[in-house]
């Protein structure tokens, strides 16, 4: 009998979307905590629910049922008009969406001032200018939207400047993985940073 290959872990993945994020239609059913624990594609695991979903008292509960199976607790930060919510928690980091605009740039100076993490989420899917963006932020290199941008010309310039986080963006459970998002990593010499 041949034995079965397993994947090798990841390192670290950040940002995984999970039932949390009731509202967002691509995230399944069966995307829940129990089930990415079993997997347990990546040795750092952290869940970024979306906080339109999560804000508020909501969030106390988002974060102890996360950390029960020893995960980070993080959030996706959809823009300035969710930066009010997001002052209002204490996750373990934040991922941001940051559109090229005024509100999008002045809501990033805003969460670094809470002293936590601050991942630039998907920057070349959004047209964040990353010349705009400070560089004690993480820049994402994200498996669900790196492929379908022109990575090579846009992210090459920045390498040196950045610090680079690596994560899946998972909405269901086969997209727990990583693997367009480390070969952009590995052809544009990326050494990625591991948070936690
Ligand atoms: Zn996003
Ligand atoms: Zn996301």
């Amino acid at each position: 009998m041949t034995k079965l290959f397993l994947p090798p872990q990841v390192p670290q993945d950040l940002h995984i979307h999970t039932v949390f994020s009731t509202g967002d239609s691509s995230v399944l059913p069966e995307q829940n905590l129990k089930l990415i624990a079993d997997l347990g594609h990546a040795r750092i695991i952290g869940i970024a629910d979306h906080l339109n979903y999560i804000s508020g008292n909501l969030f106390k509960s988002y974060e102890k049922q996360v950390r029960s199976f020893g995960f980070k607790a993080g959030v996706e930060v959809n823009g300035s008009e969710w930066i009010k919510a997001a002052l209002e928690i204490r996750p373990d980091y934040y991922i941001y969406h940051c559109r090229d605009s005024e509100e999008d740039y002045e809501g990033v100076g805003q969460l670094i001032r809470t002293g936590k993490p601050l991942i630039i989420a998907h920057p070349l899917y959004l047209g964040t200018r990353l010349d705009r963006i400070p560089a004690e932020c993480f820049v994402e290199i994200n498996n669900r939207y790196i492929w379908r941008s022109d990575w090579k010309t846009r992210l090459e310039r920045y390498v040196k400047k950045f610090r680079f986080i690596i994560s899946s963006d998972a909405h269901q459970p086969h997209w727990l993985n990583q693997n367009y998002a480390r070969f952009v990593a590995d052809q544009l010499g990326v050494e990625e940073t591991i948070l936690f």
